[in-house]
């Protein structure tokens, strides 16, 4: 049994365990591996330094460049290597459960890893992008009251070869190798998938980072965006070892509603969050803060609450921009979504203000796909399950 995984923060009412187990075939899997954790790998098996180091610069080529998914492919590697290498690795993908594709084109995929840990991605095509949606973790700990996700029970984080793994598997699907720098489908990436990726930081920072590789699959960081339930301690350092586009989930103004709705608000409220997208490295009028704030009737959509966040983002200076998601429902749930003209009265006072708001146009829907409606049909617990087991924590704590 793995020890559980310590959490920065604590609140989390479900112990995580660990890292994947090792594949039954006892091969590595290459997918994730950094530069330099490449190279080692072949120094260990055998290959002396310069080998070593030649090798694994070919292999980086043919993996993230190429997509190659084999070593017989590797023309420039040496007929007599191939089984050396394919009797030590694989280059691995996510196994695929089902595909489902939207009546608005949006694609869902339900994927599997090697343990047999369920999770989603979704491709989301515009007329003049297409946006990867990428999970950082199977469910997630952090039970926002709105969020299908949240009612999870947590597995695991995802592997960096994992994370970076949905990058190239969407690749596959739409058929983008070689890794081109024009023309591509898969344009931009949101780290909004399930989970929370700062509750996952390593591998999250070394998928990201082999994602941005120029050599490899070369997105740049102005296209990656990764979004944060407000894991105060996690974002200087996001910024600084990441340095992609910030979108924090803020949802409410007040510490009533957050502490509801985001529970996590609990831990590191509102104030603080603000101050820590104050310090975000790297944003500035050109790379703005996007602000999620989902639209739930009656709860966070009044007049009133939205100048408050006006007031708040003028208080903090930030360079922000606020995106309004219409709540996306699912079985169970207690919110309803905000009317159109609610959203849109909401939307108009925050660009008065001179601050941009749009509303997130939903997509997916009809496949679950949309924001905040992902969870994989494996893992199955109930709210009041949830509820109870949290209750039994914080009577345990006294
Ligand atoms: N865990 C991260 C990223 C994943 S969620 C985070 O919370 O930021 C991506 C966005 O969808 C977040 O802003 C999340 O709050 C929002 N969301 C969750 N459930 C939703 C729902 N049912 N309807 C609309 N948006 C939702
Ligand atoms: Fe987790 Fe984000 Fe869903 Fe909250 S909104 S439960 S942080 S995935």
């Amino acid at each position: 049994m793995n020890a559980p995984m310590q959490i920065p923060g604590g609140i989390d009412p479900v112990p995580v365990p660990r890292a994947a187990v090792p594949r039954a075939d006892g091969r590595v899997d290459l997918i994730g591996l950094t530069r330099d954790q490449l190279r080692a790998l072949l120094a260990d098996a055998g290959l002396e330094p310069k080998q070593a180091k030649l090798r694994a610069k070919q292999l980086w080529h043919w993996i993230y460049n190429r997509g190659a998914t084999g070593f017989t492919a590797m023309t420039d590697i040496a007929k007599t290597m191939h089984p050396w290498l394919e009797e030590r690795f694989v280059i691995g993908r996510p196994e695929v459960v089902t595909a489902q594709v939207s009546t608005d084109g949006t694609r869902k995929w339900l994927l599997r890893s090697d343990d047999g840990q369920d999770y989603e991605m979704v491709f989301i095509p515009d007329a003049d992008r297409g946006t990867l949606c990428v999970s950082s973790q199977v469910g997630c700990t952090l039970n926002c009251r709105f969020c299908h996700t949240g009612t999870m029970k947590l597995v695991r984080n995802l592997t960096a070869g994992e994370i970076v793994g949905q990058v190239m598997l969407a690749r596959d699907a739409l058929g983008e190798w070689p890794s081109q720098p024009e023309g591509r489908m898969l344009t931009n990436i949101v780290m909004m998938g399930m989970g929370e990726p700062l509750y996952n930081f390593d591998n999250v920072r070394d998928a990201l980072t082999l994602v941005m590789d120029g050599d490899g699959l070369a997105l740049s960081k102005r296209r990656i965006t990764l979004s944060t339930s407000g894991v105060v301690p996690m974002m200087e350092k996001a910024g600084k070892e990441i340095g992609v586009n910030l979108a924090v989930s803020l949802h409410a103004v007040t510490k009533e509603i957050r502490d509801e709705i985001v529970p996590i608000n609990r831990k590191y409220g509102i104030e603080d969050l603000l101050s820590a997208c104050a310090a975000y490295p790297g944003a500035n009028n050109a790379r703005r803060i996007t602000f999620e704030y989902v639209m739930l009737k009656d709860k966070n959509d009044s007049d009133e609450d939205a100048r408050e966040l006006v007031r708040l983002i003028r208080k903090y200076k930030l360079p922000a921009k606020v995106n309004l998601i219409p709540f996306n429902p699912w079985p169970g749930v207690p919110y309803e979504c905000s009317t159109d003209e609610r959203i849109q009265r909401f939307s108009d006072i925050i660009f008065k203000a001179g601050i941009s708001a749009p509303v997130r146009q939903p997509r997916g829907r009809d496949i679950m796909a949309a924001c905040g409606q992902l969870k994989s049909a494996s893992e199955k617990i109930s709210r009041a399950e949830l509820d109870r087991r949290a209750e039994e924590k914080q009577a345990a704590l006294g």
